[in-house]
């Protein structure tokens, strides 16, 4: 199986890891976004670092046939998922749905897509994403001006487009639902406002999660993958502690009686 170190020498490859996840496990990663960082939001705590092709148009990044090439020397055996992630959203990929359909072909583990939720208004983008088993939707704000602080989308994105499309998501995938949400002191104060979103969009898990990579200073192939100790300038970023997590935790939990993990629960980091 190609690593993540390989990459480092050759022409990066659309697979990568596998990454340790501490809500999936052994997590082998998909890129269908290289060359550079694509993304539709500059998350100021993304780990990819600034996002070098701001966009929210789709559009062939990675042809599937370079995708089946790099899966055809991957054993399975030792992966627990498989995730669409990697440089970027993966919804901005035009061949996704074709991608999802690859990868199901060569293994029965499952398979999940993280996303920001930016396309999910697309009926197509929404249909694509029926056939995983797991999808996992960014939300870390219940305002406008946080989210447009904070997440930084490209002009035409709004937060309650957002939600509209996962409320609209939920009524038609038969799958698990995540909403990932990763808090930092700047929204920590958003968590109960954040609670009606969760009980309009109804997912089936909710992950609270804190900016423990920290933010490249320049774009790499590697920082995709899991690092803690990089070999490239970065900065660390504002976290929240163990308790104020384990506080919105239990706050979350009890006020929509939707299970929450944490990265400092049973599952999480330590
Ligand atoms: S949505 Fe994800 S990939 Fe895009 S900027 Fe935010 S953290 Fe980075």
């Amino acid at each position: 199986m190609q690593s993540q170190l390989d990459c480092k020498t050759t022409f990066p490859s659309p697979v990568y890891g596998p990454v340790h996840s501490w809500q999936v496990g052994n997590s082998l990663g998909i890129d269908l976004l290289l060359q550079t960082s694509t993304c539709s939001f500059n998350c100021i705590y993304c780990q990819l670092g600034n996002i070098e092709n701001k966009t929210k148009l789709r559009r062939l990044y990675v042809p599937t046939e370079q995708l089946e090439q790099a899966l055809s020397t991957i054993d399975f055996s030792q992966i627990d998922i498989i995730t669409f992630s990697g440089s970027g959203e993966p919804t901005l990929a035009l061949n996704l749905g074709q991608a999802i359909r690859l990868v199901k072909s060569k293994t029965d583990k499952p398979v999940m897509v993280l996303t920001n939720g930016s396309l999910l208004f697309s009926k197509i983008v929404r249909e694509h994403l029926q056939e995983v088993d797991i999808v996992a939707i960014k939300l870390d704000t219940a305002q406008e001006h946080v989210f447009q602080r904070m997440n930084r989308p490209v002009p035409g994105i709004s937060l309650e487009s957002i939600i509209q499309g996962a409320i609209q998501f939920r009524q038609e995938f038969q799958g698990k639902l995540c909403l990932q949400c990763m808090f930092m002191p700047a929204n920590l104060v958003e968590a109960e406002a954040m609670i009606k979103i969760a009980n309009d969009i109804q997912p089936d898990e909710i992950q609270l999660n804190t900016p423990r990579r920290p933010y490249p200073l320049e774009w790499h192939v590697e920082s995709r993958g899991n690092h803690t100790a990089l070999e490239y300038p970065s900065r660390k970023l504002a976290t929240i502690t163990k308790a104020e997590t384990q506080r919105l935790e239990a706050l979350i939990q009890s006020a929509t009686q939707i299970p929450v993990i944490s990265i400092y629960g049973s599952k999480g980091e330590s």
